[in-house]
């Protein structure tokens, strides 16, 4: 089973290898949201993790890039949506083994998702 848990936070970024005149190059910034999938094993009180110790366990994880400039946050120097969906995932699943992907979206129609294959 596959349950999901939406994330919504703000950040400023900008993207250091994209040509000069780019204008993802200048900083700017983005409301993004993100989806994660959690799969697991349907227990006995009939779930797989109670939704809010999803958010419990994330929350430090968000505050860290939540109304922040991206670039300056631990290896994440490149901030597009792909580096920041894989970023999450894998800092995610230290404290949320049963991650399985995480869908980056910036702004109204654009995602990047990381379906967490290793
Ligand atoms: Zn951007």
């Amino acid at each position: 089973m596959i349950i999901e848990k939406e994330f919504v936070f703000d950040a400023a970024h900008f993207l250091p290898y994209v040509p000069q005149n780019h204008k993802c190059r200048r900083l700017h910034g983005h409301t993004y949201r993100v989806t994660l999938g959690i799969e697991g094993e349907v227990d006995e009180k009939g779930w797989i993790i109670d939704f809010a110790a999803i958010s419990e366990a994330m929350k430090p994880l968000f505050q860290k890039i939540d109304h922040n400039l991206l670039n300056a946050v631990e290896d994440l120097d490149n901030p597009t949506a792909e580096n920041i969906a894989r970023w999450i995932f894998e800092n995610g699943k230290k404290v949320l083994p049963l991650i399985a992907f995480v869908i980056v979206q910036e702004g109204a129609s654009s995602r990047a998702v990381y379906p967490g294959r290793q």
